[in-house]
């Protein structure tokens, strides 16, 4: 209460130089455990999605379907929502005073992380044991995987009746429990040259063991072999996952129609450290955001902030990052300049039809902040920064440049943000670029800016080891991120209208 209201006092002299904030580690606390209810609870971009439009509701937010035109139902302070094979979601309010024409503010992220997914063709033994065919998802750092204790998530699609009529029901499952788990060989068979080289051949390797043969072969097994009509699909795949998953479900196997699963770490995400000040979890790359995002719409859309807002103020969180995002719910599809021309058409004076020419200039009037998780110096790693672009955890967001445009931050978009900090008094940005000897990643930013033609920045929250199975960041970042985000909302307009004079 106290922070809130010194921020308020100092909020009259935003031009004046910030000072970090006051490091009170106990008051960062609540929100980072909120976020770990949510790590834990997001397994796969399916409950991701799934647990923000629940709180997407529980503020007012109305889904609306993406297959019925918008027309006649935007309004001015209205909020919403869709999604995109229920892996990708695009929520967005509309300022109160909106006028058809006025530009975006758009926060992007992923919903997907780097794991193991199920095959299509599952079922899979050797050396008595019962395996599961999976496949690498993403670039992960697949020796991490090794030895942890593993549960299986994702879609279900179940086949069902209703009115004598059968349907499909899509059903999503979480089993966290360790069912699987990918064991290392141990020391004493390995030659030195194995010991030192630590590499593992990703289709050999890295098979997840379910169980072991002998003790199975009596149980479900023998069950459900016989008996229960079987299909091609099925076939493929082990009696016992099919059991333990419509065990699950409270459905019959023979209901099950298809799965797109995935293994996940059982482990619940935590907070650690001398003084709990970091987050340890699964997926932070790009779940935090994913998380913080959503509750900063839902901060900026509950507390009046859309009374004065001329703008749309959006979170789109695509699947597929990890893989490139070429496909059609990542962010290389159409959806956010489809997402950009439905709205504006929705809400122009002429509900239905939008002048070209308006919405080039609402492209033109718009903003992107890609988010997606930063490389923070590592203690024992540190060649691996240069000195001044070496970002620290719990110190701020992370804004990432690069020339060679693996990143989008130039002067003016970084200046915006840099300009938001100020007038918002928050943490000021870290700067990130990469060592000109190292290689560099890259986020949605560039994709969306190059489809879009929306200015953008690239930032993040600053963290250790990403895509390892167990990844680290510090809490107060949860809170820095989502200072700038409510300053993005409620300042952006201000800034762009004195920058573009
Ligand atoms: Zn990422």
């Amino acid at each position: 209460k106290r922070r809130k209201q010194d921020s308020k006092i100092k909020n009259t002299d935003a031009h004046k130089s910030t000072t970090p904030r006051k490091m009170d580690i106990t008051s960062f606390i609540p929100f980072a455990e909120k976020a770990c209810e949510f790590l834990t609870a997001s397994p796969d971009p399916f409950h991701s999605v799934q647990n923000n439009t629940v709180k997407l509701e529980a503020a007012g937010y109305v889904q609306l379907s993406k297959r019925d035109p918008f027309a006649g139902k935007l309004e001015p302070g209205g909020k919403y929502y869709y999604t995109f094979n229920k892996t990708t979601l695009v929520a967005f309010a509309v300022g109160s005073k909106y006028k058809a024409g006025n530009g975006f503010k758009i926060i992007g992220g992923h919903t997907d992380s780097p794991n193991l997914k199920v095959k299509p063709h599952s079922k899979k033994s050797g050396s008595g044991c019962v395996m599961l065919g999976v496949e690498c998802y993403g670039g992960g750092l697949w020796h991490t995987w090794l030895d942890r204790d593993l549960g299986i998530s994702g879609r279900v699609l179940v086949r069902a009746q209703t009115n004598g009529k059968e349907i499909i029901e899509q059903k999503f499952v979480k089993i966290a429990k360790p069912v699987a788990r990918v064991s290392s060989l141990c020391i004493h068979l390995q030659t030195a040259e194995e010991r030192k080289s630590l590499s593992l051949c990703k289709e050999t390797h890295l098979g997840p063991i379910l169980g072991t043969a002998g003790i199975l072969e009596h149980g479900a097994r023998s069950q459900l072999t016989g008996g229960d009509q079987e299909d091609f699909w099925r076939k493929n795949q082990d009696p016992l996952l099919l059991e333990l998953i419509a065990n699950k479900l409270e459905i019959e196997v023979k209901n099950i129609a298809d799965f797109e699963l995935n293994l996940f770490d059982c482990q619940p995400a935590t907070l650690g450290g001398l003084k709990d000040e970091f987050l340890y979890s699964a997926r932070l790359d790009n779940q935090a955001t994913c998380f913080v995002s959503i509750e900063s719409l839902i901060a900026h859309t509950s507390g009046g902030g859309l009374d004065n807002d001329e703008d749309i103020s959006m979170i789109c969180l695509f699947d597929h990052e990890e893989v490139g995002s070429s496909s059609a719910h990542g962010a290389g599809s159409p959806i956010v300049s489809e997402a950009v021309r439905r709205i504006s058409t929705a809400l122009s004076e002429e509900k239905g039809t939008l002048n070209p020419d308006l919405y080039s200039a609402c492209i033109r009037k718009s903003f992107l902040l890609s988010v997606d998780q930063a490389h923070a110096i590592h203690p024992n790693f540190p060649n691996k920064h240069e000195k001044n672009h070496a970002p620290k955890m719990n110190a701020g967001v992370v804004m990432k440049t690069n020339q060679n445009q693996r990143y989008t931050t130039n002067s003016v978009t970084g200046f915006i943000i840099r300009e938001i900090v100020r007038k918002a008094n928050i943490t000021p940005v870290q700067e990130f670029v990469v060592r000109n000897d190292c290689p560099c990643g890259s986020t949605i930013g560039p994709i969306l800016s190059t489809a879009t033609g929306i200015r953008t920045v690239d930032a993040g929250m600053p963290q250790l080891s990403m895509h390892s199975c167990r990844e680290v960041m510090g809490i107060v970042d949860l809170t820095n991120c989502l200072e700038l985000f409510q300053g993005f909302f409620t300042h952006f307009r201000e800034i762009d209208d004195y920058l573009e004079g």
